[in-house]
């Protein structure tokens, strides 16, 4: 059985494809499973996102998916969801949503609405690393997000696996383990790190065997920004590697 809770919309304005493409993308590719949780937008005053729905379409997104999931009950289950950032001025604001969507998924992206923000994608020091580890540590905390997305974004432009990333392997992993929050192997990871060179990526290797050491548990997510994604075979080499380290796969969320 396959399960997917990261997948993407064309209100993020960097995906393609209607919201009925992924349903049938996933049912194609032996899904059973199919939450959506696009980027979630914030009540920002002025500041307008590039790359997040407006907070104007948040009720027609969850209408939108609402409508799939009863039109494809009893072939696939679907959930509405969101990716959020963690970011403290908005904390009621998420909690009160979580009670909306079905579940909330972490990733820790950055406050693209501060003047000094930096993707933590783009982390080049040691001390962009530690940023991450204290911000992400504080979202899990919240107890609103049923899992971490791409735990190791972090080390997507980082140049060496060196003591603050394992330290951040570390912490992640051990907090995740405590918390009971399942960590989230990416497989868009591996698409956005093609050309890249002399950079670790993610999903990372030896980040994964730092969250084996500390018993995390993992769940595989597209992180779906085209219906094709679905069909990625990295999938399968995912499933395999993190087995292969005794890690716990999770096949579907307990919400
Ligand atoms: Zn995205
Ligand atoms: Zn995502």
């Amino acid at each position: 059985m396959k399960t997917n809770y990261h997948t993407h919309t064309f209100r993020c304005k960097h995906a393609s494809g209607t919201d009925r493409d992924y349903v049938v993308a996933a049912v194609a590719n032996g899904f059973s499973e199919l939450g959506f949780s696009d980027h979630v937008p914030y009540p920002y005053q002025d500041y307008t996102p590039p790359y997040r729905m407006l907070l104007g379409e948040r009720e027609s997104y969850m209408a939108a998916v609402n409508g799939l999931k009863k039109e494809y009950a009893g072939k696939i289950r679907i959930l509405t969801g969101f990716e959020c950032e963690a970011l403290p001025q908005y904390r009621n604001y998420l909690a009160e949503l979580r009670e909306q969507a079905d579940y909330l998924i972490l990733g820790n992206h950055g406050d693209e609405s501060k003047p000094d923000y930096r993707y933590a994608g783009f982390n080049t020091r040691p001390e962009h690393i530690r940023e991450y580890v204290e911000s992400t540590l504080k979202g899990m905390e919240w107890g609103i997000f049923s899992y971490l997305c791409h735990p190791d974004l972090t080390l997507h432009s980082y140049p060496v696996f060196d003591a603050a990333a394992k330290d951040m392997s570390r912490q992640i992993s051990r907090a995740a383990k405590a918390l009971n929050i399942p960590l989230e192997y990416n497989l868009n990871g591996i698409y956005n790190h093609l050309g890249m060179k002399d950079t670790l990526g993610y999903p990372c290797r030896m980040f994964w065997e730092i969250a084996a050491e500390e018993g995390a548990a993992a769940i595989m997510g597209v992180d779906a920004h085209s219906p094709q994604s679905f069909a990625w075979p990295e999938w399968d080499t995912g499933v395999h590697f993190l087995h292969s380290l005794g890690i716990t796969v999770l096949e579907k969320l307990e919400l």
